[in-house]
């Protein structure tokens, strides 16, 4: 199994990273990919790459990339720092970047600029896109339509769109990131109804961890910080939603993150 969305660089992951990391190994992960927020964010997470190589070897990968909720912040060269970060080797991709207009921590508009110079460096380098929506959906996917056949890939990230925005996102050949918001029985309902129709072979899995900690996880952990580990209990529930094999999801996941990010396989 492949965690396509961690954050890793969060600061609830300071005072035993490398614990995290370690029970991810234990729980059969083969890579984590740790997501890049800011250029600040997306530094510390090659930096956390660099760092655990040793220990750790091949096992973590970051994006790069500047998330909508920051955008407001960018500095005026910050496209040129992402581009000197994603000439590293475990830099696989651009983002998180895209909209979100549910809580416009920046301005719309703003986000617009930062999410389409984005788009465009991806297909500069050629690199796939790690991708955020919320509440944006028109105005997103008209912002990477004219860049499906200029990027090697394009990942919603923790999809939790309509059945008509999946629709057009597989349509589209993008991969679709499901994260533990799928082990919620209340807000995660929709997303549940429409799991069944993503083709496994657009299919990711990602904790996003610290955050959405799957409700689902027997016992109950202490602590309301999600982790890497738990990655098999969102293999789980979309076994038990799509009646698929959890093992063909693991395999088939991997699959996919390995050719979307590049990564070598194992
Ligand atoms: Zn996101």
């Amino acid at each position: 199994m492949i965690d396509i969305g961690v954050n890793l660089t969060n600061k609830r992951f300071d005072k035993d990273r490398e614990d995290i990391i370690h029970r991810a190994q234990m729980a059969n992960l083969s890579a984590l990919l740790i997501t890049g927020t800011s250029v600040i964010e997306s530094q510390k997470a090659f930096e956390l790459c660099q760092q655990y190589q040793g220990h750790f070897p091949g096992f973590l990968y970051s994006t790069a990339g500047v998330h909508p909720h920051d955008a407001d912040h960018v500095s005026a060269d910050y496209l040129e720092q992402l581009k000197q970060l994603a000439q590293h080797d475990q830099v696989k991709a651009i983002g998180e970047c895209g909209l979100d207009f549910n809580r416009n921590f920046s301005a719309p508009i703003q986000q617009q600029q930062v999410f389409s110079e984005q788009v465009a460096l991806a297909a500069e380098l050629t690199m796939p896109l790690f991708l955020h929506q919320r509440d944006a959906f028109e105005p997103w996917f008209a912002t990477l339509r004219p860049y499906l056949d200029k990027v090697p890939a394009m990942v919603a990230h923790c999809f939790t769109g309509s059945k008509a925005e999946l629709t057009q996102c597989i349509a589209a050949d993008m991969y679709i990131g499901i994260t533990g918001w799928l082990c919620d029985e209340r807000r995660g309902q929709s997303l549940r109804d429409i799991v069944s129709s993503i083709p496994l072979n657009r299919l990711l899995i990602e904790t996003d961890a610290p955050y959405l900690t799957p409700r689902t996880i027997r016992p109950k952990p202490k602590s309301s910080r999600n982790e890497p580990s738990y990655l098999p209990f969102i293999v789980k529930e979309i076994a038990i939603i799509t009646g698929l094999d959890q093992e063909e999801i693991a395999w088939q996941t991997s699959g996919n993150a390995e050719k979307v990010f590049n990564f070598p396989s194992k």
